[in-house]
């Protein structure tokens, strides 16, 4: 398979989301038009985005909702489970950690890590609190897949080391800083500051608003 834009795995999500709106709703059938409508892209994208992965729909009839949820459950690894830890039990690590719905979607929290003494043994969310020299052994007991790094900035690359030489293999940065990693480890950050400065400039600029591809 040849490489798929990051764009392109996205909207997958925003098209799983919808489908499984539409599937809770009893909906059976839909089509690029709509799936179009609701994810704000083009039908001819929706299709784009579908043909990197082989044929789904039937030409004039759409999609069966079910099967195109289950393909792209599929086409996302989402047809399993991953174990997640939570590197940084600060204010962000607590409050994700503390999150009620967060098993349901599949990623499962095995471990909590946090440098500091006072924390280290606590329980927070019924697991405990270690020091992340234990990393290697959790990560192996337990089957960690993936990272949450929510340290500071100028601790994330301590966290993102340790994380690999752990034997991780995707990370999900919280921390405004760029962490190196092997080529063989994903890292997907996440920014609501840049979200919001995005946000800032399309609010002053609502003309430059990108037309629907
Ligand atoms: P915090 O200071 O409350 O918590 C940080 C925790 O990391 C502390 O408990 C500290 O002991 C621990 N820590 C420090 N070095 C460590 C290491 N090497 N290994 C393990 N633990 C270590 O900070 P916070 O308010 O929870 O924010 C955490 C990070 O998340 C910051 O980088 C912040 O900028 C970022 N943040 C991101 C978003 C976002 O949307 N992406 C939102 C809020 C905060």
């Amino acid at each position: 398979m040849s490489t798929i834009p990051t764009a392109t795995i996205s909207r997958l999500v925003t098209y799983l989301r919808i489908l499984e709106q539409l599937e809770s709703q009893g909906i059976k059938r839909t089509s690029s038009e709509h799936l179009a409508e609701e994810a704000q892209v083009s039908a001819f994208q929706v299709r784009k985005d579908l043909a990197y992965f082989g044929r789904f729909g039937t030409r004039g009839a759409g999609y069966t909702v079910p099967t195109l949820r289950r393909e792209l459950r599929r086409i996302l690894g989402l047809t399993r489970s991953w174990n997640v830890a939570i590197i940084g039990m600060g204010r962000l690590g607590q409050a994700i950690a503390n999150y009620p719905n967060f098993d349901s979607y599949d990623f499962i929290l095995k471990g909590l890590f946090d440098t500091d003494p006072e924390k280290i043994g606590q329980s927070i969310s019924g697991l405990e609190v270690f020091h992340p020299e234990q990393l290697p052994r959790l990560v192996k007991e337990k089957g960690i897949d993936i990272g949450f790094i929510t340290v500071s900035p100028e601790a994330a690359q301590i966290a993102a080391d340790a994380l690999v030489q752990a034997g991780i293999r995707g990370i999900l940065n919280f921390a405004p800083a760029v962490i190196n990693v092997p080529k063989e480890i994903h890292v997907e950050p996440v920014d609501f500051l840049a979200g919001l400065k995005r946000l800032s400039f399309y609010i002053q600029n609502p003309q430059l608003k990108e037309e629907l591809a």
